[in-house]
């Protein structure tokens, strides 16, 4: 196995150290390996690129170099640029509506219906919320009974309705159903495609204009690494979304996708998934994260 990034570094800047002096052109080389760990973690290349161009300043600016383990405190250097570049702060998804509507959007296969279960499922606990789930893809009846069994499973209700194929009018039917009944948070699961295209984008935009959510999220697989970021770019640029789901974290991706999604469309990860259980949720942690990626 490889070393961590740390001993990299430190093994890196003591050989330099033993070729006598240490210039900035050895922290050029240092930063190297930071690049090679980003693009391990599947980080995209220019951010990669532009990152490290960022963390030298901040090295050189610290005189990395006269510390007894210039490793150590180059990965704290980078670590904490990372933390920030991935959102600082965590953050939460906006409940201030009555009822609050949260509108899922993603590829087929992202995670979408498991993760609406779940967030129903941790906002129910919540004891205060009351969720209900609505069923808006009408072209795959096994995405309804999918939303089903995930509901039941929760003890969450779920609003469908077959025989309709136009899911502006579902997701305001199930509105009007949520105000009827006292429901105070809306999930609507929506049909993805395998690839994006323009029918799914003018669906979700007619959704998202007609119903005006309060919190629209954007459901990526982190196992899909780079093609990750041009997905979140084209719902982005269409839904203007408020914050990024990141799902599948469980498998054995380093995660990079953050990184670059982030960094390409400034929007928050709010919440991570970690499995396929519907317990499987957690809140986003740019630190935790940062930790993952740097390996
Ligand atoms: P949708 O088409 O976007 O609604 O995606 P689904 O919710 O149906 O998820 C697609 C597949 O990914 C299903 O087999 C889920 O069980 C699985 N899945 C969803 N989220 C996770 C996760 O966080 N970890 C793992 N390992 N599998 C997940």
């Amino acid at each position: 196995m490889f070393n961590n990034l740390s001993d990299k570094l430190d093994k890196a800047l003591h050989v330099l150290k033993g070729h006598g002096s240490i210039t900035e052109v050895n922290v050029a080389e240092t930063l190297k390996e930071v690049r090679r760990a980003l693009l391990d973690a599947d980080v995209n290349f220019k951010i990669a690129k532009e990152f490290t161009v960022r963390v030298k300043e901040k090295a050189l600016g610290q005189d990395v170099l006269t510390t007894l383990q210039p490793g150590q405190l180059m990965v704290k250097i980078v670590k904490d640029e990372l933390t920030e570049l991935m959102g600082g702060d965590v953050e939460g998804i906006n409940l201030s509506g009555n009822p609050s509507v949260i509108l899922m959007s993603g590829l087929q296969g992202s995670g979408k219906t498991t993760f609406s279960g779940k967030l129903a499922n941790y906002l129910k606990n919540k004891k205060t919320k009351k969720p209900l789930l609505v069923a808006c893809d009408v072209y795959r009846p096994a995405a309804i009974d999918q939303l089903h069994v995930v509901g039941d499973q929760i003890g969450v209700e779920v609003f469908s309705d077959r025989g309709n194929n136009d899911p502006v009018a579902i997701s305001q039917a199930g509105i009007a159903h949520a105000k009827a009944n006292g429901y105070n948070v809306v999930i609507i699961d929506t049909a993805g495609r395998l690839a994006v295209d323009e029918a799914m984008m003018t669906e979700i935009s007619n959704i998202h204009k007609a119903i005006q959510p309060q919190e629209t999220l954007f459901v990526v697989d982190s196992m899909t690494g780079q093609d990750a970021v041009n997905t979140a770019k084209a719902f982005n640029d269409i839904l203007n979304f408020d914050g990024v789901i990141l799902t599948k974290l469980d498998g054995d991706t380093r995660g990079g996708a953050a990184i670059s999604i982030k960094s390409v469309v400034n929007k928050p990860i709010k919440f991570i998934g970690t499995g396929e259980k519907m317990e499987a949720i957690d809140v986003f942690y740019p630190s935790r994260m940062a930790d993952r990626i740097l390996g």
